[in-house]
């Protein structure tokens, strides 16, 4: 049975981490020292100093990691850290004789001196010639050479620091230089020195000692990765000591390997059999090999055992770096280890226009993403983290994988030392020649080409960063990009698991049928919408709540109550009420929890403020001919459901005849609608909406249009065994023009109730037509019940009307108006209930909008009531419209409904968007008939503004608008895709490293 443990528990534990005296939460903190007493990587709370039984400075902070508990470098040792100091050189350039003398050495020092020819032959050598600890020489340097002098200490005890007098002239010179001695050199080998992070920079020197350990018989000096040694043995020595300098005012620690590869290298990776075994790396599939950490590895598991951790990097480019090409690639030094996951990346800043100053990836971004992939967001129980390291296939079997970020900038806290720095790479991206308007990066398949160093492909993935918000990258793509606003951390972590292989409904199987489900509750991931700006989620490792179905979902005892942080993130993040104890969620957000055995149907991933998308699927998108840039209107008549769309002058018209309702989501429409018809006897130019009275016994639309001038039309139109009949369109007679679009629903009582906007004042007129007289009865200006004031209306937006039945309340009819009531500025949607029989406008206190201030809006917006006996209130009000803005092409959709928030009260509420919020409209409408339509019906025109770049003013029919679709959302496994898409992608880059990765699983 799998451990029913949280998969997300423990909000206050990573603040356990930073006071270590701060004993945490008393429930969470049995997980204290899951890892080692793990803490973050980054900031005040890293660790970067070794635990007991390890030396100098390791590069994952308190984890165990390669390099870590060899320091005290036996001489048997392949691979082993020491603290360098520094040797001193001075080069003689000038021809002539030479007397060399140190004076004045510190206490304890004791300096030898060594004269060296250009290619590090000895050519002179004193220790003690001036008396006491100091040596004096005397040299020649032939004319057209130089010479090399060494002031090294007699022994790691003997360093300091003195005065080197060349004649006259005095040098400051360090007397330094730490010995090292090793047993059983064969010739062949490399003796080389790797740069450690926060360890000994500069130049790197080592010096071989003859046997006697007085004289220097080989030199080698910054020859290594980015200035380090290497030193090729040419001879072999049943021991012999070798001084290893480097520049540094003090001991500064830096990893020695004996390198056999030309001896033995079985899996020919470049590193040999003898250090990979010292190091715990393999060189056969095996092999159990065991790290200085004494975690063993199953080489089995490696896919190629060239590349022990699996990351794509080979043993050899993260034991020593990558020297092909120049800069080189330290990856050792910033803080690549072959023993667990790496990931290297380049984040350069990317222009929009000329000229345009964008900032470097911050440090708390570079943090940020270091610790989600790091797996630090969340305490992991200890069973947890062996399961992520195990689906990583970690050979230290610690979860996460490290995150190394080249972003322009040096780290100031040595904590960060392997998190992000200036390694060379960075740059700014020139934008698209010429400009573009909107400005726009260039494309990434462009940018990063052309701004990588080619050396790089293979070890350094590529990013972009720019100024805004937002990103876009492929699923499994090399490069990815993301907006520098908002949380870019998070952001381009998220587009960074795009390139890793997560869609946004987390990693599977392609789906036949083009579904990617956003914000499902059942996958807590920084991929999913909802979850993507959590300071609390990262990957997600698929455990926990398993799936879900939006068609038919449980309340009752729904989550687990072990499940704490589930349910957590169901209260926070989707503002769902939930009973902790229980584990009840009120997932149609009715303020009821259905009783147990009853499914209820619910838009279960999306929330307040959300960008959930599931409104899309089986969408159409009507003719060309249909294009229009205000609102179309929907109306059935029969099996028909009609889109009417203003045209100049005209009315257009197409429809479909209902029939399946394709309940499971896909990208294929499931209606065809026939081909668009024109009805230029009447003019709508100004707006048109229909409703569905009852004439003579026979169902027929009646169509009111707003004409060029103003003035306000209509028409019926009849079922006809030839099509649709529409009669002579007449004047509505009511004593005003319009200059918005027209509001028409059909009242309770089979009456049909139009509203306008007045033309010349903004005043609202609305007129009844009663289908028993076959005409219009009776108009009037809109009035406040109380007040009796008239009402006026933004003259950005046109009124809307709706019908709705609620249990309590009864058939009703409201109208949305967005008034001037408080003067110009306020726009305001206010939801007031007609009153048939005193012919006024009430405020309707008993469904109050939330947020009004928010609920700004253009263009008319739409409602429609749909009944669901599973509703407590009987069925639900949802509001479709266009949110306000100035630039006609960014107007985002959005959506609310009556619903019950998680404290109890029933409003108009839960703003988010339609789909997401670069899907923007130029008008919209909805339509439901109970008993015939299954789910929400929206009609909207589509803007030119909306990402990516739409055909505007084309219609878009959404069948299923309220997001219930047929569905099994499932919790997904980020980890197990990661592993296998960073690899690949990485190597997609680099042919010649040629390391192979697991299959791809689907
Ligand atoms: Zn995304």
């Amino acid at each position: 049975m799998r451990s029913l443990v949280p998969t997300l528990l423990a909000l206050g534990a990573v603040a356990a981490c930073m006071n270590p005296d701060d004993p945490g939460p008393a429930t969470e903190d049995t997980s204290a020292d899951l890892l080692g007493g793990a803490c973050p990587l980054s900031g005040p709370n890293a660790r970067l100093t070794c635990q007991p039984g390890q030396c100098g400075r390791v590069p994952d902070g308190c984890r165990g990691d390669l390099w870590c508990g060899d320091c005290a470098c036996p001489a048997s040792s392949m691979s082993c850290e020491r603290s360098l100091t520094w040797a001193s050189e001075i080069t003689l350039v000038t021809p002539g004789w030479h007397t060399l003398e140190i004076i004045n050495p510190t206490s304890n020092a004791d300096p030898v001196l060594h004269v060296l020819d250009a290619n590090g032959t000895e050519v002179a050598y004193d220790d003690n010639g001036a008396g006491g600890v100091r040596p004096r020489l005397t040299v020649q340097v032939p004319t057209g050479t130089t010479r090399i002098v060494v002031v090294r200490a007699k022994s790691d005890a003997a360093a300091g620091s003195a005065t080197l007098l060349d004649g006259t002239t005095a040098y400051s010179v360090s007397i330094g230089g730490i010995h090292q001695t090793f047993t059983g050199l064969r010739a062949g080998e490399d003796l080389e020195t790797v740069k450690l992070p926060g360890g000994a920079s500069g130049v790197h020197t080592i010096y071989a000692m003859s046997g006697d350990g007085e004289h220097i018989v080989a030199r080698a000096q910054g020859n290594g990765t980015l200035d380090a040694a290497v030193l090729h043995l040419t001879s072999a020595a049943a021991s012999q000591t070798f001084v290893l300098s480097a520049i540094t005012s003090g001991p500064a620690p830096t990893q020695l390997i004996r390198n056999d590869a030309a001896l033995h290298d079985r899996d020919l990776d470049g590193l040999g059999d003898e250090l990979e075994a010292a190091i715990g790396t393999c060189s056969a599939a095996d092999q159990v090999v065991t790290g200085k950490d004494g975690v063993a590895f199953d080489c089995h598991r490696a896919t190629d055992v060239r590349d022990t951790d699996g990351d794509g990097l080979s043993d050899l480019l993260e034991v020593r770096g990558d020297r092909a090409g120049y800069p080189h690639s330290a990856l050792p030094l910033w803080g690549a280890s072959p023993r667990h996951k790496d990931l290297f990346a380049e984040v350069d800043s990317a222009q929009r226009m000329t000229n345009e100053i964008v900032d470097k990836m911050t440090i708390e971004s570079a943090r940020r993403f270091s610790d989600i992939y790091g797996d630090r967001v969340s305490m992991l129980t200890p069973a947890l983290a062996a399961a992520h390291a195990d689906e990583l296939v970690n050979p230290d079997h610690q979860p996460g994988i490290r995150t190394h970020l080249d972003i322009g900038r040096s780290p100031t806290d040595p904590a960060d030392a392997t998190v992000f720095g200036d390694w060379g790479g960075y740059s700014t991206v020139p934008p698209p020649m010429p400009n573009t308007n909107p400005p726009v990066t260039v494309p990434l398949d462009v940018a990063w080409p052309a701004n990588m160093a080619t050396t790089r492909r293979g070890v350094f993935r590529y990013a972009m960063s720019w100024n805004g918000g937002g990103g876009s990258t492929g699923v499994r793509s090399y490069a990815w990009g993301a907006g520098n606003q908002g949380s870019p951390g998070n952001a381009s972590a998220h587009e960074s698991g795009h390139a890793n292989g997560l869609p946004h409904s987390g990693p599977g199987p392609v789906d036949p049928n083009g579904v990617d489900p956003n914000c499902k509750v059942a996958y807590p991931s920084i991929m999913n919408y909802a979850y993507t700006y959590s300071d609390k989620v990262g990957f997600s490792d698929g455990q926990g709540l398993r799936s879900l179905d939006n068609a038919g979902v449980v309340e009752w005892n729904a989550v687990s109550p072990e499940y704490t942080g589930m349910l957590r993130f169901l209260d926070e993040v989707f503002e769902y009420r939930v009973d902790y104890t229980q584990g009840h969620v009120d997932w149609n957000r009715d303020g009821v929890f259905a009783p147990p055995g009853q499914a209820v149907r619910a838009y279960t991933n999306s929330h307040p403020g959300g960008e959930c998308e599931f409104t899309r699927y089986n969408a159409n998108l009507l003719d060309e001919e249909m294009r229009v840039y205000k609102s179309p209107a929907l109306g059935r008549l029969g099996s028909r459901l009609y889109v009417f769309a203003p045209g100049t002058n005209m009315l257009r018209y197409q429809s479909s005849l209902d029939g399946a309702d394709c309940p499971q989501p896909s990208t294929t429409p499931c209606r065809s609608w026939i081909p668009p018809r024109k009805l230029s006897t009447f003019d709508v130019t100004g707006g048109v909406d229909a409703a569905r009275v009852r004439v003579n016994g026979s169902d027929v639309l009646l169509i009111v249009g707003v004409a060029a001038d103003g003035t306000v039309n209509y028409s019926i139109m009849r079922d006809s065994k030839l099509g649709p009949l529409f009669s002579t369109p007449a004047w509505v007679p009511i004593l005003a023009r319009s200059s918005g679009e027209p509001a028409l629903e059909t009242m309770p009582d089979g009456r049909a109730l139009l509203v306008i906007r007045e033309r010349d004042d903004h005043m609202l007129v609305w007129a009844i037509f009663d289908p028993a007289a076959n005409g219009w009865v009776r108009w009037a200006p809109a009035a406040d019940c109380t007040t009796g004031n008239a009402l006026y209306h933004s003259n950005f937006a046109s009124p809307g009307l709706v019908r709705t039945n609620f249990v309590g309340n009864g058939p009703q009819i409201y109208g949305l108006f967005s008034n001037l009531a408080d003067g110009n500025s306020d726009f305001r949607v206010n939801l007031r209930r007609f009153d048939a029989s005193k012919a006024c406008w009430t405020d309707a206190p008993e469904l109050p909008v939330q947020n009004p201030s928010s609920f700004q809006i253009a263009g008319r917006p739409a409602a429609v009531f749909v009944p669901d006996n599973n509703i407590a209130q009987g069925g639900r009000l949802y509001v479709v419209s266009l949110a306000s803005h100035y630039l006609a092409d960014q107007r985002q959709l959005r959506q609310r409904w009556s619903y019950v928030d998680k404290n109890g009260t029933w409003w108009l509420g839960a703003d988010e968007s339609l789909d997401n919020e670069w899907l923007k409209g130029y008008g919209v409408d909805a339509w439901f008939d109970p008993g015939i339509d299954k789910n929400l019906r929206v009609a909207f025109a589509q803007s030119a503004g909306t990402a990516p770049a739409e055909d505007g003013g084309r219609v878009r029919f959404l069948p299923k608008a309220d997001g219930i679709n047929a569905y099994a959302q499932e919790n997904r496994d980020d980890w197990a895709m990661i592993r296998i898409a960073m690899c690949r992608m990485l190597t997609s880059q680099n042919a010649s490293q040629a390391i192979s990765c697991p299959a791809w699983p689907y």
